[in-house]
């Protein structure tokens, strides 16, 4: 991944896969195709950022390999940590990019709110960081928000964008009481923008209120294991018959190693093709396969 050495992204990322524990190593790692990956699969669980798109830029490719997975009967979902968007925003981001989705076909780790909430013992009204499209995620989970810091414990951190200072300064006043909890509904901490440029995200907010308050945390979203259940749930196969593709070792590959899940590590994003092979070994995070794009195979032309 495109960090410095010590950079507190890189720590972030080191200790999620620290505290999920070590995975046994798979070398040697077979390079595959989509293809091979079809027959040998009945769904696929496919990252977006640096699998389909990179914002609001198609990858090379992905859409014909969507397309060509669902003309021959594979199911796939969408498997994001972009909590900023509603599961159907980020659907008609890729929509409209041509990356050919059906309304549900996202699952987003904002939906795990809901599903949480009771596990987390959330009751009252929340106080909400992110942008309005996220707010999605507290209407399922049934949740009133409040924007008054003295009315809640529970501060909901949906994403990096969509307020200022101030309120990160409230958040942190709600969290050093005594009971808080900070719930992060995207616990990435880097994520790419236009330009190859990367941008701190809200793990990185994340991290710093809960050091700054000592409040507890809880991290929702890849790699952690809560979303692969639900994505088991809305995809309707069981961890067998699956097969997760990401560009990222420490959320889709380390996620979905722990999850029980096959997984294949995509050289269109943030491992450089080639790194790749160091990068592995150096995280300690063996993908079953690797692939380099989404390509689907050359169709041939029958008609002749
Ligand atoms: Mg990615």
């Amino acid at each position: 991944m495109l960090f410095q050495p010590g950079s507190p992204e890189l720590q972030i990322y080191r200790d999620y896969a620290h505290s999920m524990g070590p995975l046994p190593c798979l070398d040697p790692i077979p390079s595959t195709s989509l293809e091979e990956l079809a027959d040998l699969y009945d769904g696929f669980l496919l990252d977006s950022y640096g699998v389909l798109n990179r914002a609001e830029e198609p990858i090379a490719l992905a859409a014909e390999g969507v397309e060509w997975l669902k003309s021959i009967g594979r199911k796939v979902r969408v498997l994001t940590n972009n909590a900023a968007l509603s599961e159907e925003d980020n659907r008609s981001l890729l929509s409209s990019i041509g990356i050919p989705l059906e309304h549900g076909e996202v699952v987003c780790s904002g939906s795990l709110l809901a599903r949480e909430r009771e596990r987390l013992g959330i009751e009252g009204p929340v106080f909400y960081m992110g942008l309005a499209s996220g707010r999605e995620y507290l209407r399922m989970a049934g949740l009133a928000t409040t924007d008054k810091p003295d009315a809640t414990r529970v501060v909901v951190l949906g994403s990096s964008r969509g307020y200022r200072m101030r309120r990160i300064a409230e958040a942190q006043k709600i969290l050093s009481q005594e009971g808080s909890l900070l719930v992060v509904l995207n616990p990435d901490a880097v994520a790419p923008r236009p330009g190859g440029v990367m941008a701190r995200v809200s793990g990185v907010t994340a991290r710093s209120l809960a050091r700054g308050t000592g409040c507890k945390v809880a991290l929702l979203g890849k790699p952690f294991g809560e979303i692969y259940s639900l994505a088991l749930e809305r995809i309707g196969l069981s961890a067998d018959r699956v097969v997760a593709i990401g560009d990222t070792l420490a959320t889709d590959i380390l996620g979905a190693r722990h999850a029980g899940i096959s997984s294949a590590l995509v050289l269109t994003g943030v491992t450089a093709p080639e790194r790749a092979r160091t990068e592995i070994k150096a995280w300690g995070i063996w993908p079953h396969r690797i692939l380099s794009d989404l390509r689907p195979p050359i169709q041939q032309d029958l008609s002749d």
